[in-house]
């Protein structure tokens, strides 16, 4: 572990779906919200950390037997607790709001400045609103935050885009907006054939950039793009082009944040950037888009 905010478990002692984690993009504590406790996911992205875990936990080892050369995600939904879940969320809030948390666990660590609950944030081990759940725990997400948090913590929910077509979805979306919400939503290509490359899914490029430009005609969106080096090579000037491009097609782009890997990828050959490539990548979305666009490096 080399630093705070390279450690990121989704696991916190008894909790089952809820856990604390110090976020380079939320800048401080973000509490995570687990509905993918059996990582269901409709991508299989090549730097997807938690394929890197399960490779860990030996779906590597079963991969190869199978003569598979990648992992592949889980897509089978899996019920979630409702009520517990809401029980670890108060219980994990009432340990930031007494200081517990910052005095007897791991996060004792955390600087001062950054023991502030930024964010609760839909994320986990996959695409939080293929839950059926996802709903509900939204509703009582927002409860709880209007019950114990301040009025600057956000509801931020984090999606790879691929079901924001969907009614119940942008329903849903709404009551996430009207409590402080925001949605970061994933678009790591300009072209489908990169695309597909680093999503490794069987939804197309098109469908995701058209559920992105319709989605942000009426709802401000965050934009968070992971970019990486693919067998020592960089995403070339015409892709970044091409991703600048689609990005003006979005009306209510609030920010775009662009990062590249910080922990252990599922491949071999997928490494982080460095710092200088970050900033060129960076740098062009921002001067072909004139948006405002954050860089996070991988240390
Ligand atoms: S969309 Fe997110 S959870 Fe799904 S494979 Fe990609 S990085 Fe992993």
């Amino acid at each position: 572990m080399s630093s705070l905010v390279q450690y990121h478990p989704r696991r916190f002692q008894k909790f089952q779906y809820i856990y604390p984690v110090v976020s380079r993009r939320a800048g401080g504590l973000s509490i995570g919200v687990n509905l993918s406790p059996t990582a269901q996911c409709n991508f299989s992205c090549v730097y997807c950390q938690v394929l890197a875990e399960n490779q860990e936990n030996s779906v590597r080892n079963s991969a190869i037997n199978s003569g598979q050369n990648s992992v592949q995600r889980n897509n089978s939904a899996t019920s979630i607790d409702c009520d517990l879940l809401e029980s670890e969320l108060r219980e994990l809030v009432g340990m930031v709001n007494d200081g517990s948390l910052f005095r007897d666990t791991w996060l004792s660590r955390t600087p001062p400045e950054k023991q502030v609950l930024r964010d609760i944030a839909f994320s986990g081990d996959g695409e939080p609103t293929l839950s059926l759940q996802f709903s509900e725990v939204v509703r009582r997400v927002a409860v709880v935050r209007k019950e114990f948090c301040t009025e600057a913590t956000k509801i931020v929910l984090i999606t790879n885009g691929s079901t924001l077509h969907r009614e119940p979805i942008r329903n849903t979306l709404e009551t996430l907006l009207a409590n402080n919400g925001e949605i970061w939503a994933k678009l790591d290509a300009g072209t489908p054939d990169y695309f597909r490359t680093i999503s490794r899914s069987t939804i197309s490029y098109e469908k995701i950039l058209a559920n992105l430009t319709e989605f942000s005609k009426n709802n401000p969106l965050v934009i968070q793009s992971c970019f990486v080096l693919l067998h020592d090579k960089e995403p070339d000037n015409e892709e970044i082009r091409h991703y600048a491009e689609r990005l003006k097609l979005m009306n209510r782009i609030q920010r775009v944040q662009i990062y590249t890997v910080a922990r252990q990828t599922p491949e071999c050959w997928v490494l982080p950037l460095s710092n200088d490539q970050l900033d060129g990548i960076s740098e062009t979305v921002r001067k072909l888009t004139g948006l405002q666009v954050d860089s996070f490096y991988s240390t």
